[in-house]
């Protein structure tokens, strides 16, 4: 059965096309710039610059990349039974996948608010594939829904109760990715109850607590913001820095937020939010660099203790997403000093995971270390497929 994937972003939409269950990609690509003077699509080896005025455009040029016989990839739009949608915010409505309804999309509107950046663009994406491919099953999988088994005691904030009533909690993101690597990981103890920690390392970035299986506990709160120190997004900061730029230096809410989101992290402490040039100045002894790095891995250490202290254990540490599966430099960071923990990796082993299947603990580290590159379409794709097939 043919699965497409679809992660719609305001000006972008990637998409993987899978035979399923056999987990076989059939046709991987994106199209950006949408909106813009001149957009660029790419699908496998094809890749054509010309203006893409809306999403549908997009979609338009995939399926007749699709239907193209010289490609001999569906030989018509109804081989495609079920289209599968990244929904980023479910709020707590949403704890598993769903079926696309007019009333979901209501709710998927509903949530808006809480997700401005992300959630229309989503909603784009489902009323743009429902024009393309009216006979197939829509689905949405929701990134905050993997973190709806978080207990009260880890989401609720001590804040008085009229604003977790309004939905003020911890919603925690990249659930998709968290759950799909602690899965893999599972596979490799070789059992489902398991203690882990699952660090998804990308421009955005978040740690989770992952208790036999469920999200337990996670970095990101409310938005996106919180937690690890990211690319741009400060991550943890006090509060009262925020009323301090408010009331104190004149900044408005919107400049503040815009600080917070775009100007701060990695990029504020090194200038730059690509980890390879960070990691590059440093080498050559630039000292801001040096000191980005140390406290981009602080802070995440600051996470692991936090999750072994609350989960009292840990059977694995999985690194994962761009700086995770890539940078065995942070690895090294982060895992340096750590034997009390029972953490410890094999710096060769860490220099070429994939030549150990993503296992680069060393024969003394009680806890399993893992690099496990995520794939949140295949997750998509086998949770939409499940679903439907159920
Ligand atoms: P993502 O959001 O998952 O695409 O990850 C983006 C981040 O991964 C950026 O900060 C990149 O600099 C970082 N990254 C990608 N490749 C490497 C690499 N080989 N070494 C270090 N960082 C990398």
């Amino acid at each position: 059965m043919k699965v497409l994937v679809i992660n719609s972003g305001s000006s972008s939409l990637k998409f993987q096309l899978f035979e399923m269950p056999q987990e076989k990609v059939l046709v991987k690509g994106l199209a950006e710039r949408i909106g813009e003077k001149i957009g660029k699509f790419k699908a496998n080896d094809f890749v054509v610059e010309k203006p893409l005025a809306t999403h549908k455009k997009a979609l338009e040029l995939l399926t007749e990349y699709l239907l193209n016989p010289e490609n001999k990839i569906i030989d018509s739009k109804e081989e495609i039974k079920i289209v599968g949608h990244r929904v980023v915010h479910g709020g707590n409505k949403f704890v598993e996948p769903t079926l696309i309804t007019a009333e979901v999309k209501e709710k998927i509107k509903e949530l808006f608010s809480l997700a401005p950046l992300h959630n229309p663009a989503n909603l784009t994406g489902i009323i743009t594939a429902e024009e393309i491919f009216p006979k197939a099953k829509q689905v949405a999988i929701f990134d905050t829904a993997f973190h709806q088994s978080i207990p009260v005691k880890n989401h609720k904030y001590a804040i008085p109760e009229k604003f977790y009533e309004e939905g003020i909690r911890k919603y925690g993101f990249h659930g998709i990715s968290h759950q799909y690597v602690s899965r893999e990981a599972n596979k490799r103890l070789g059992k489902e109850k398991s203690r882990l920690i699952t660090l998804h390392l990308g421009n955005g970035a978040s740690a989770t607590a992952v208790w036999n299986g469920k999200s337990y506990d996670t970095s990101m709160g409310f938005g996106p913001m919180n937690g690890l120190i990211m690319g741009t997004r400060s991550g943890d900061i006090d509060q009262s820095i925020i009323f301090y730029m408010l009331d104190k230096m004149g900044y408005s809410s919107a400049e503040v937020q815009n600080i917070l989101n775009k100007k701060s992290g990695m990029m504020a402490l090194a200038g730059s939010n690509d980890l390879r040039d960070i990691e590059t100045a440093a080498e050559k002894g630039d000292e801001k660099a040096r000191l980005a790095l140390e406290m981009y891995a602080g802070a995440i250490k600051k996470y692991i203790g936090n999750y072994i202290a609350q989960m009292n254990g840990l059977d694995a540490l999985v690194f994962t997403a761009g700086i995770g599966e890539n940078s065995d430099v942070v690895r090294k960071m982060v895992t340096d000093d750590m034997n009390y923990m029972g953490i410890s990796i094999d710096s060769n082993k860490n220099k070429n995971p994939q030549k150990y299947n993503g296992d680069i603990s060393d024969a003394s580290s009680q806890v399993k270390v893992f690099v496990i590159p995520t794939n949140e379409e295949l997750e998509i794709a086998k949770q939409s497929y499940n679903l439907v097939a159920k």
